[in-house]
């Protein structure tokens, strides 16, 4: 029977701005998002007999392997979309390399893994836009990690823009090695700012610079204008100035907090400047990764 072995991408926002909370509780993005070849891998097998069943077992103890991971979660909206699965199971080994809880979508990243691997298990003609629909269904930043590399990203996360991908700059991660709630995070957001957006004229200033680098390949205009409007609402503010000014201070070119944070990235000219910039971060930080943008997303190969 068919298997797969899937790579899952994590993601970086080199741009996020909160628009508003919506009718829905979700609230309205406009981000540019960023792959990193930083990944998780994934095995794949069909089962006879479990009737849809998903087994997951999982390197790292702290990820739920019920019906919480969002891999079942992706598995369940597929088999309701397709009927596939109505008299097989699937088994799944995730191989974790991406820090859980750490604004890294790794979550996200697997549940995409998992779409793409059952439509080649399945042997099933099902359109790109038909499995980014499901994507939105699992989560917010499913439909980015599909196809990943870079991206302008809108609505609630399912709207993408696929760009030109940018080169394979280099990038520091830094993180404290907790997990920190998304969902938390935005509550504290939405304390922070009752009108329900971060929206303010240098962020506009800021993401019409960012474009304007990203079209001309401008890495200084690039450098300059990163932005993410829910660093104020982070649960650890000292921690994340901390990474930005030692990263910073070692030669980084730029150093933002992604998403919800806490982890924080380094971007820098070449290996020489990641190996400094993650010496100095490693002294403070439980968690240093040296990686590099990605020009693509989750990817599948036979087993
Ligand atoms: P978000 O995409 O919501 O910003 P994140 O990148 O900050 O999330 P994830 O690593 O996706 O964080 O984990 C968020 C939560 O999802 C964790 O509490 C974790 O228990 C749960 N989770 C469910 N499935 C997975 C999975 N396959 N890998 C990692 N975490 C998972």
């Amino acid at each position: 029977m068919l298997g797969a072995k899937a790579v899952a991408r994590a993601k970086i926002n080199l741009f996020l701005d909160i628009l508003g909370l919506r009718g829905d509780g979700y609230h309205d993005i406009r981000s540019l998002m960023q792959s990193l070849e930083l990944a998780d891998e994934l095995y794949f097998r069909r089962t006879d007999g479990s009737r849809g069943q998903v087994v997951i077992r999982c390197s790292d103890q702290g990820v739920p392997t019920g019906g919480d991971n969002l891999v079942s979660r992706a598995v369940e909206v597929f088999a309701d979309g397709t009927g596939a699965l109505d008299g097989e199971g699937v088994e799944v080994l995730i191989n974790k390399k991406i820090p859980v809880g750490a604004g890294l979508a790794g979550g996200s990243a697997d549940a995409a893994a998992a779409l793409l691997s059952l439509r080649y298990m399945f042997e099933l003609d099902i359109e790109d836009a038909v499995l980014v629909d499901m994507g939105a269904k699992v989560g917010s930043d499913v439909p980015f990690c599909l196809k990943g590399g870079t991206a302008l990203v809108s609505g609630r996360g399912e709207v993408v823009e696929t760009l030109e991908p940018l080169p394979p700059f280099k990038v520091v991660l830094a993180s404290t090695g907790e997990e920190v709630s998304t969902r938390e995070v935005y509550q504290r957001f939405d304390r922070l700012h009752p009108e329900g957006t971060s929206r303010a004229e240098d962020a506009d200033r800021a993401y019409q610079a960012l474009m304007e680098g990203v079209r001309n390949r401008d890495f200084e205009g690039i450098y300059a204008n990163l932005h993410n409007g829910l660093e104020s609402a982070t649960i650890a503010t000292d921690r994340v100035n901390e990474f930005k000014t030692i990263a910073l201070e070692a030669g980084a070119a730029a150093a933002l907090m992604t998403g919800s944070g806490p982890t924080v990235f380094a971007l820098v000219s070449g290996m020489e400047e990641a190996a400094e910039v993650a010496w100095e971060l490693e002294k403070t930080a439980p968690v240093t990764i040296i990686t590099s943008f990605a020009n693509r997303g989750a990817e599948i190969s036979a087993l």
